[in-house]
């Protein structure tokens, strides 16, 4: 009895506060910021200096040029400048 599975399915009634700041991939810190500009979405962490250039649909915001750099940064295919440079340039294999 009294089986029932309850889902809780939160009411998006409120609008979820957009996070200002996001974790950088780099330092794990949450200071990346982020500023959308003509299409291009400037990725600045405040922590370690990391810094790019993505273009985006002019219908991204913040959390979705994050999302988006996030990937790239991922695939290593994002150009990073600022900070410390990480490069790896494949000691042993
Ligand atoms: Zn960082």
């Amino acid at each position: 009895m009294g089986g029932r599975k309850r889902r809780k399915l939160v009411p998006v009634r409120q609008k979820p506060k957009l996070p200002k700041t996001f974790e950088c991939p780099r330092c794990g810190k949450v200071s990346i910021a982020i500023k959308i500009k003509d299409g291009i979405g400037k990725v600045n962490c405040g922590s370690c200096g990391l810094s790019t250039e993505i273009e985006v649909p002019p219908v991204f915001g913040q959390v979705d040029v994050y999302g988006r750099f996030i990937d790239l940064y991922t695939e290593g295919k994002v150009e990073i400048s600022g900070g410390e440079k990480i490069e790896d340039e494949g000691e042993s294999e």
